[in-house]
């Protein structure tokens, strides 16, 4: 591949996808990652991540070759189009990047880029992991309870942006033909209307839950918990539950089992090793979030409920500067952090970068470099809890040292350098 707008370092090598549904790859120790810096903090955020995950790699004996791509509106003013299509190819080329937040418009202008760069990539998952790091301070009394890995439908549901605008000749057509042909004639109230399309379909919903279910399997994890709106929405939320049920009922043999066939034939006794596969009401979910806490594990849905549900998880370890994120397809994965880009703080060197950094630890760790992964995730820990932190945490704690966002990654590569 011959990139028009972006180079390839010279000194580092292609990681391969050997078996892509396996999301197995062949890595070699100086891969060329792709890194989108995006809006706002990015700015700020995407070089501490760089010196954080290069000290872990460096210290594992490895060593990263950044490949840095564009895209929002550096993008716009380098090349003038918000997604050039080297920035999609490079991902697509170099499987395993990393992105810092994009800004999205509200109203008009051009749907979400991030949304955009998930379909275009077939990044049907977005993954977070929600633990708390000792040190950070948290809404909740008991924030260590929490360690969650959420699996959220990133392709299709009400975000696949089938809608139409109320006013426009499109909308009447959709609204006469729901009236008139489907009868709901009585249902949609007189006057404007905008309306929406949720998809949502047995392969994405099937591909989703079998991403949930092998992650737990692969990572010792007790349960599958399957949320949904399916009370409500029965054809679309309900049949999401009910694809996923088929999942773990048919393709996994004994190493899952369902929640009722736990009760009705083993007495709540589920056999040593096997994931339990349940399903919760979201609305009911987000209270068991805080009610609940240790009784959930991995956590299966589709795209709307897994948006709210996992901030409010993220949330309780602590909020936005910390949460990390991933969106993985089969063989390919792009990191990023669950916060935006915070335009009013960009450029300062201010904000906390630990939610980029912990992005990173994912991809570390999709990779199989699981040694650089824990020691970042160590380093981190130890730093917050030594009180050097940025702006956010130091507000919230006595007695903190309140260190810049370069500074921060700065101390936290010297702790991997030290511990490695
Ligand atoms: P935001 O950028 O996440 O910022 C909201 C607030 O969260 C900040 O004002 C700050 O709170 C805190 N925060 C966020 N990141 C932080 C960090 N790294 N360190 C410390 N505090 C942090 O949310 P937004 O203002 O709603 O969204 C801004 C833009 O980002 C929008 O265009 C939105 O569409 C976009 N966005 C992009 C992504 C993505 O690229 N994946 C995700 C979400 C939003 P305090 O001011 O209270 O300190």
């Amino acid at each position: 591949m011959s990139y028009e707008q972006v180079e390839v370092p010279a000194d580092g090598e292609s990681i391969e996808v050997l078996d892509a549904e396996a999301d197995e790859l062949d890595v070699p120790s100086n891969p060329i990652i792709p890194i989108i810096y995006g809006d706002g903090i990015g700015q700020d955020v995407g070089p501490a991540a760089q010196t954080v995950l290069q000290a872990a790699a460096e210290a594992t004996g490895r060593e990263i070759s950044w490949m840095r791509v564009y895209a929002g509106e550096s993008a716009r003013e380098k090349y003038d189009e918000h997604l050039p299509n080297d920035t999609v190819e490079a991902i697509k080329e170099f499987n395993v990047a990393i992105k810092g937040p994009l800004t999205t418009p509200v109203g008009a202008g051009f749907r979400s880029l991030n949304v955009a760069l998930r379909k275009k990539l077939d990044l049907y998952t977005n993954v977070r992991p929600t633990f708390h790091l000792d040190g950070v301070p948290s809404p909740v009394k008991h924030p260590e309870q929490m360690d969650m890995v959420t699996f959220r439908e990133n392709t299709e549901d009400v975000y696949a942006g089938i809608e139409w605008e109320a006013g426009t000749d499109e909308v009447q057509q959709v609204r006469e033909f729901v009236e008139e042909e489907m009868g709901y004639d009585d249902t949609i109230h007189p006057g404007s209307v905008g309306i929406g399309i949720k998809p949502i379909t047995e392969f994405g919903t099937k591909r989703l839950v079998r991403k949930a279910i092998d992650y737990a399997l692969e990572n010792d994890r007790d349960s599958v918990t399957l949320i949904h709106k399916g009370n409500i929405m029965k054809f679309t939320e309900g049949a999401f539950r009910d694809w996923g049920y088929e999942v773990a009922e048919e393709e996994y043999g004994e190493a899952v089992i369902t929640e009722d066939t736990l009760w009705e034939e083993r007495d709540g006794e589920a056999p040593e090793g096997a994931v339990v596969v349940n399903d919760r009401i979201a609305d009911n979910m987000l209270q068991q979030l805080l009610t609940r806490t240790e009784q959930y594990d991995v956590l299966a849905m589709p795209n709307l409920n897994g948006d709210y549900l996992s901030d409010a998880a993220g949330a309780q370890i602590g909020g936005l500067g910390i949460a990390p994120g991933a969106n993985i397809g089969d063989g390919r994965i792009l990191a990023e952090p669950v916060h935006g880009s915070a335009p009013k703080y960009a450029g300062q060197d201010k904000v906390n970068p630990s939610a980029l950094i912990l992005s990173g630890r994912i991809m570390l760790e999709y990779v199989g470099w699981d040694d650089a992964a824990a020691l970042v995730k160590d380093a981190l820990e130890a730093t917050i809890s030594s009180k050097k932190v940025t702006y956010d945490i130091e507000r919230q704690i006595e007695g903190g040292e309140k260190l810049a966002t370069s500074e921060f990654a700065e101390e936290v590569a010297d702790r991997i350098r030290s511990n490695a």
